[in-house]
């Protein structure tokens, strides 16, 4: 079993990433796929006149999208509409019979809704509320399972429901670390727009190829922005049983043959 995840920035060769799971897919592996939206969320936001917003929690540092619930809703048409209906598309025109779904149908992913962010603003720590996010607490495996055994591949879309069935945007590498130990899968495969973790960004002579968990916390101090969340949620896909985790160029002619042949990234 192996879980790809395909990142939301732009660059990523979905016709060829496609082809690989196609061709994984052929030789009797089970394949979950889940993907992102966030560079194409903030073009459609943009475009329908509700600029993205961005904030950085006042703990950890790490920045996120501020979801009210017109973003909500935003993220949803993009992610759960558009992105995931084109990779349910490609895969079908590659013979892979795909399935698409958000964490919301069936409650495939439970989050819960963070209520109130300390947030550092102007160098002033603040609350925000009215934040659609969360962090997600379960997955239901067995609806994967279901899909997987009858012969469809999913494709989630990194959507949760809250325990109060409030739908959320979950981080998409997150929500991939999870479904990963979920479904109890061997690898995870994160495709971006670079070839992997970089020591000194963007000099990619300084990629690095193979980082030990015990190494975890120097490598998420080489990660800058939204690279954080990829080594928190390799963390976290670690510490759920997942035996490693490469991040890879989504760009490439064959993403997943090269990933899966060592190039990239890979924490075990
Ligand atoms: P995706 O949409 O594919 O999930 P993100 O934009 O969230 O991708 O994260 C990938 C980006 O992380 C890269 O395009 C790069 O700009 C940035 N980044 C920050 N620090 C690093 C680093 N140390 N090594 C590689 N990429 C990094």
């Amino acid at each position: 079993m192996i879980v790809v995840k395909i990142g939301g920035a732009q660059g990523v060769n979905l016709p060829a990433v496609c082809k690989d799971i196609s061709a994984l897919i052929k030789e009797g592996q089970k394949v979950v796929v889940v993907h992102g939206g966030s560079a194409e969320t903030n073009e459609i936001s943009t475009q329908l006149g509700h600029e993205p917003r961005f904030v950085t929690a006042a703990q950890g540092g790490f920045t996120s999208r501020y979801t009210d619930r017109t973003t909500l809703e935003i993220f949803a048409m993009v992610t759960s509409g558009k992105i995931n209906t084109i990779l349910v598309e490609t895969l079908q025109k590659n013979g892979v019979n795909a399935f698409g779904l958000s964490g919301v149908d069936g409650r495939t992913m439970v989050a819960r809704r963070k209520e109130a962010i300390r947030i550092i603003e102007n160098g002033k720590i603040r609350m925000l509320r009215d934040d659609y996010t969360g962090k997600i607490e379960s997955v239901n495996a067995d609806l994967l399972k279901m899909l997987l055994d009858a012969g469809y591949t999913p494709v989630v879309a990194p959507l949760a429901i809250s325990h109060e069935s409030d739908a959320l945007n979950v981080d998409a590498d997150r929500a991939a670390a999870m479904v990963a130990g979920a479904v109890q899968a061997e690898k995870l495969i994160i495709l971006t727009n670079v070839p992997g973790l970089m020591r000194s960004f963007p000099d990619e002579s300084t990629l690095i190829s193979s980082v030990a968990k015990k190494d975890l916390e120097q490598a998420l101090g080489y990660a800058e922005g939204r690279m954080k969340k990829k080594v928190l949620g390799a963390s976290e896909a670690l510490d759920l049983g997942v035996n490693s985790i490469t991040f890879a160029d989504g760009r490439v002619e064959h993403p997943i043959v090269d990933a899966l042949s060592g190039k990239g990234t890979t924490i075990s």
